[in-house]
């Protein structure tokens, strides 16, 4: 069965796209929840009874159309994440499963979900609950407003940990003084119309940043503020090694800063060179005590070669982000769905 055959076979009560009165939209959208989950067994049952009772309330509340879904990414977690929901798929038509072939970073997990969905609107949430899902009502009537992309924007965050949140705060200046258009304390809870998230797909690189994405996307954007919660169980899956390493990813996948400010420093210590070698050759020409010491040769040699080592390094950050890039390697693999599981069950 193709995936057009898939998409037919699914419950469809309200079929909005053919009663289309001119631009206005008919009956309300059909809205796909994507959840990206990484060893979630502990939190998922909490997670999926509460996304399904809020799914179902949205569309007895007319804000959802029926045929509304919720699409849990299973990112090659090694517990019992995907038996979770297998078992959440079989129970609810309305859920669906898709299982990377391994672990592969929750923004290609979330981008996996993001393609396979088929809701008019297509909102991204953490399997922790931590965001507000009362919040995706409102972007959902943001939506009805003719907004293209909702950002879930956290007031606070005196949830977190001190180090997470000085961290955090200090990635934020850093990305704004590199002028990467980033919106402050927005991460991946947001709300993306159809064309959107097209227009998202068109981004072919392997080094994904999302949240640096969107901004350049450009249609019509609204900020939603919300507090947000602790997790309510398990532990995070972002320990300090990922945070940096993302937090890299971020500042090498949308600025060239680095690369700047090591010319910069190297024009900066070519002209500070050129005062010694004029100081060097007054103390040969006026004094008698002309004898090169050798700390004055080590020191600056030694300070010289570090700083080249520093631009190496840089520059061979961002060659090896191009290599990545030029072999464009597929981002993820999906292993199996639940839509096959039912397809092949008698
Ligand atoms: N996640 C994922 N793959 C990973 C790491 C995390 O899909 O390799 C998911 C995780 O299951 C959760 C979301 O990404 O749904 C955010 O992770 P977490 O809540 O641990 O991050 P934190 O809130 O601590 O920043
Ligand atoms: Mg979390």
């Amino acid at each position: 069965m193709n995936e057009n055959n898939q998409a037919a076979s699914r419950p469809k009560i309200l079929a909005h796209r053919e009663c289309r009165i001119g631009p206005v939209q008919c009956g309300p959208r059909t809205i796909s929840l994507v959840v990206p989950c990484y060893n979630e067994e502990e939190m998922l049952p909490i997670t999926i009874s509460e996304l399904y009772g809020f799914l179902s309330e949205c569309v007895a509340e007319g804000l959802a159309g029926a045929d509304s879904e919720i699409i849990l990414v299973d990112d090659g977690s090694r517990d019992r994440t995907w038996e979770l929901i297998s078992r959440a798929a079989e129970e609810h038509s309305a859920i669906r499963g898709l299982k990377l072939s391994r672990n592969r970073g929750h923004q290609n997990a979330l981008l996996a979900g993001l393609e396979k969905a088929e809701g008019d609107f297509i909102i991204s949430l953490d399997a922790d609950l931590q965001d507000d899902i009362n919040v995706i009502k409102d972007m959902i009537r943001a939506a009805e407003n003719g907004m293209d992309i909702a950002l879930g924007v956290r007031k606070k965050r005196e949830t977190d940990s001190p180090f997470k949140r000085l961290s955090a705060e200090g990635f934020y200046k850093l990305m704004s003084f590199l002028k990467v258009n980033l919106v402050y304390n927005h991460a991946d809870f947001r709300g993306l119309s159809r064309r959107a998230v097209a227009a998202l797909m068109e981004y072919k690189e392997v080094n994904l940043f999302l949240r640096g994405i969107i901004p350049e996307l450009g249609f019509p954007t609204v900020l939603i503020y919300y507090d947000r919660k602790e997790r309510a169980a398990g532990e995070t899956k972002y320990p300090l090694r990922k945070m940096l390493s993302f937090a890299w990813q971020g500042v090498t996948s949308f600025s060239t800063f680095p690369l700047k400010f090591v010319s910069f420093l190297g024009l900066l210590m070519a002209t500070g060179s050129l005062a010694v070698v004029a100081w060097a050759l007054s103390v040969h020409f006026f004094t008698d005590n002309a004898i090169p010491g050798w700390t004055s040769t080590v020191v600056p040699l030694l300070f010289t070669s570090g700083v080249q080592l520093l631009g190496l390094g840089i520059i061979g950050e961002y060659l090896g982000k191009m290599y990545l890039e030029t072999k464009r390697r597929p981002r993820y693999f999906i292993e199996k769905t639940t839509d096959d599981e039912s397809r092949t069950k008698p």
